[in-house]
């Protein structure tokens, strides 16, 4: 399966009447993002998959637009049709017309925490199926009800729940949607290989993978993804040496003063050191590792495209900035009138609210080289959750 390339579905066109909420269940908030934009992280961080397609309800366009807007990567929005296998076969007929597509995984936007252990193990199967589907045994006793009565006991032995994303030889599963009659009863993507007598293999599901259907299935849900999150900290340190002729940029912003900053790129001290606060948090080296001086291509650059670099970093982990705080350490300029400034243009920068970007400011006492007022040193430490799926 290695040399295969892989897509993926996301269905997302229900209305989702059942959770209670007035936005279908897709776009409500869970952790501070769209129930949609949890899988499509998942899906997207992960190597194997590349193409994505999110089947989507007619109007819904702009909401779509808005909750994957965070996130990285395009990802292809189709207007599902007016049951779930209509919509699946939208998305199908549009992957099938990119081409060069020869698996995919097929999942519902109501399954938002989706561990990467699990697309392994399907992807791993589809070395040998023509599908692959997540399961998980029943452990609960079954019953028939007769009203409100407990009526018989039902055998529980090889009995599974199961759940999403399914995964498919492309040809195979795009197939068995335009043959498959639609009264064949058949109430998922693996049902309808079943109708055509190919197997389906069973892999190992994830308690992780329920499905979000009533409110309080979002509270639970809740609980389950910070217990999923690692907070990681990371540091970052610099120092420019302020001349003349050279003007002075902080915090992506360009600041009056009689001197600035020289380095080889903008020398924004105080974004240089938030880029290695965020790659220290990530463990992927620094900022002179990504952006090496002695590189014809950084001579004069604008600091701002190192932090959206980090920051894109960050997203294709899966995690997110929780955090930043900035102290400038410098005699002169004035740093407090442009505190708000700076956080604003960051918070931009780093797609955040400004309620999570700190900027702070100190002297030195006249002492040392910041006393002098010969440089300009800053510290930062970004605090982020990664996913530990
Ligand atoms: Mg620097």
């Amino acid at each position: 399966m290695t040399d295969k390339n892989i897509a993926a579905i996301i269905v997302a066109a229900g209305s989702g009447s059942r959770s209670g909420l007035d936005t279908p269940k897709q776009y409500a908030l869970l952790d501070g993002k769209a129930v949609l934009a949890h899988s499509y992280t998942a899906l997207q961080a992960h190597p194997r998959i590349g193409t994505i397609v999110i089947a989507i309800g007619a109007g819904q366009e702009e909401m779509a637009r808005d909750a994957l807007a965070s996130g990285t990567g395009e990802p292809i929005l189709v207007v599902g049709g007016d049951t779930r296998r209509a919509s699946v076969l939208a998305a199908l007929e549009t992957l099938e017309a990119l081409g060069n597509v020869d698996a995919v995984l097929i999942h519902d936007a109501a399954r938002p925490i989706l561990p990467a252990a699990v697309i392994e193990r399907l992807v791993e199967a589809l070395g040998n199926h023509h599908g692959a589907i997540p399961a998980l045994p029943v452990a609960d006793t079954l019953v028939q009800g007769a009203g409100a009565l407990m009526a018989d006991n039902v055998e529980r032995a090889g009995l599974y729940r199961v759940q999403t994303p399914q995964a498919f030889d492309f040809a195979t599963i795009l197939n068995a949607h335009r043959t498959v009659a639609a009264d064949a009863g058949v109430t998922d993507d693996a049902g309808l290989l079943r109708a055509l007598d190919i197997p389906v293999a069973l892999v190992q599901g994830d308690a992780m993978l329920e499905k979000l259907t009533y409110p309080a299935d979002f509270a639970r849900a809740e609980v389950m993804m910070m217990t999923q999150r690692m907070p990681r900290v990371g540091s970052g340190y610099d120092v420019h040496r302020l001349v003349e002729g050279k003007p002075l940029w902080l915090c992506g912003i360009e600041i009056p003063h009689d001197r600035g900053l020289s380095g080889h790129s903008d020398a924004d001290v105080a974004i240089h050191a938030l880029v290695d606060a965020l790659l220290g948090a990530l463990a992927e080296g620094d900022i002179g590792s990504h952006f090496p001086p002695s590189d014809p291509q950084w001579k004069g650059a604008e600091s701002h495209q190192f932090l959206t670099f980090a920051r894109d970093r960050v997203s294709a982990r899966g995690g997110e900035i929780a955090h930043v705080d900035i102290t400038i350490i410098c005699e002169a300029p004035k740093i407090g009138p442009h505190k708000d400034a700076m956080r604003m243009r960051l918070a931009e920068l780093l797609n955040i609210p400004i309620d999570r970007v700190s900027v702070k400011a100190t002297t030195t006492e006249r002492l040392g080289y910041t006393g002098r007022k010969e440089g300009i040193a800053a510290q930062a430490v970004a605090t982020l959750l990664l996913p530990i799926l």
